[in-house]
């Protein structure tokens, strides 16, 4: 699921490209689809909650109509 990008960093395996799709996701997006290793998601997957701004922003990447705004607050990080 890891890809090596230079000896000392790594992403997941799919995520660098220009239209990114990450291997460990399972479905077919707009439709259904979840995450195949959800409990070992790397941080950066653990810092997007649904309707922030990356969230946003992922969803109009692939024609989705945006999530009601929501207004991120620790405890929702926390939470992740
Ligand atoms: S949460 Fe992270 S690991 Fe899981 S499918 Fe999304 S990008 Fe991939």
């Amino acid at each position: 699921m890891v890809e090596a990008l230079t000896p000392v960093y790594s992403c997941l395996r799919g995520t660098n490209h220009s239209s990114p799709h990450c291997q460990a996701l399972v479905g077919e997006v707009g439709k259904a689809v979840k995450c195949s290793m959800y409990e070992q998601r790397p941080s950066p997957c653990r810092e997007v909650l649904a309707g922030d701004d990356k969230c946003q922003k992922a969803r109009a990447r692939h024609g989705l109509p945006a999530l009601p705004t929501k207004t991120v607050t620790d405890s929702d990080k926390l939470a992740a």
